[in-house]
């Protein structure tokens, strides 16, 4: 029995392994085409500035819609891109359709946007990265202030000195770093200093449960504190509820992601959001219980 072997030994091959592995092939198979069959959309979800209520950025979200298979979640896809390599097709393509729907946002009216893309480490640990991020946005009319690029903890783990070149020069080109996921991987805040990272974003499974955890509520708590002394900004992901954004608040978080403000939408329905939009928080320059 499998068990028995203790949970990192896997002798057998189970039916489960074998379905999983047929899957993965699958879509391994079914994404060589899905560029070419335009079966990819980015959504974008608003992130919120605390201070002042307004949208300060999206976040690009890729969404993928198969012919046979129907929507898949990259939580499943981008593992299998990664694997084989494709991400880096993938990522370009992020990349190049966010920044050429930015400047379409710019141009509509809306010339303070900013736009969040994810980075796999797989692009992460290319060398021409810089150079490449450097040349779409040449090709582009917005400046490479309007980007934020979000790397997640695991790209600094094996090469720090690797890292900290890459993000320098991404940096020298004027473009934003972001921690995703933060606190689920590894890596210390002097680090994260050290790289000149310029914004925390706080990982949803400590805000999940912020109303009735308390080990969570420190655990946010001292992440902005930190964030804070360190001269970072931080965003917390899933905020869901009015409690959840009140303690943020409290804390002095500067900006709220998550289904209580916007889900992931289309291009055409973030229009129409930054078009109709009122802050609806009460700006905290006039709370007089500020700090
Ligand atoms: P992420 O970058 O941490 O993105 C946040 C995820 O949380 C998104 O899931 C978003 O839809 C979801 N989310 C936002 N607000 C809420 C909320 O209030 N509650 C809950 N429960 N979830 C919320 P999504 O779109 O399924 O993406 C999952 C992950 O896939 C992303 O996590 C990111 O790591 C990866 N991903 C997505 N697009 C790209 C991409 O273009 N390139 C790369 N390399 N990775 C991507
Ligand atoms: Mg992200
Ligand atoms: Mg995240
Ligand atoms: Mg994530």
């Amino acid at each position: 029995h499998a068990k028995l072997e203790g949970r990192n030994t896997y002798r057998f091959f189970t039916p489960q392994m074998h379905a999983k592995s047929v899957r993965a092939l699958q879509l391994e198979n079914a994404m060589r085409r899905a560029l070419e069959r335009n079966e990819f959309t980015l959504h974008y979800q608003p992130q919120i500035c605390l201070h002042t209520g307004e949208i300060r950025s999206v976040e690009a979200l890729l969404r993928w819609q198969q012919a046979e298979l129907g929507a898949i979640s990259p939580a499943e896809f981008i593992p299998v891109a990664e694997d084989s390599g494709q991400i880096l097709q993938i990522g370009e393509w992020v990349l190049k359709n966010a920044i050429a729907q930015l400047q379409a946002w710019h141009q509509a009216g809306f010339p303070h946007l900013k736009v969040a893309v994810n980075l796999s480490a797989i692009q992460f640990h290319q060398p021409q990265l810089p150079e490449l991020v450097g040349r779409i946005l040449q090709e582009s009319d917005i400046p490479a202030t309007a980007l934020e690029l979000e790397l997640t903890e695991g790209v600094a783990v094996h090469d720090p000195q690797a890292a900290t070149q890459t993000m320098d020069a991404l940096r020298e080109r004027g473009v934003w770093l972001s921690m995703d996921d933060f606190g689920t991987g590894y890596s210390s805040l002097s680090q994260l200093k050290r790289f000149q990272i310029y914004k925390l974003k706080i990982d949803q499974s400590f805000v999940h449960d912020l109303d009735h955890d308390s080990n969570d509520r420190a655990i946010v708590s001292a992440i902005i504190r930190m964030a804070q002394a360190l001269g970072m900004q931080t965003t917390a992901e899933g905020v869901e509820t009015a409690a959840q954004l009140e303690f943020l608040r409290e804390q002095g978080c500067d900006e709220a992601q998550g289904y209580l403000f916007s889900r992931p939408l289309p291009a055409p329905q973030i229009h129409a959001l930054l078009s109709s939009y009122q802050p609806w928080i009460t700006p905290q320059a006039s709370n007089t219980q500020a700090h």
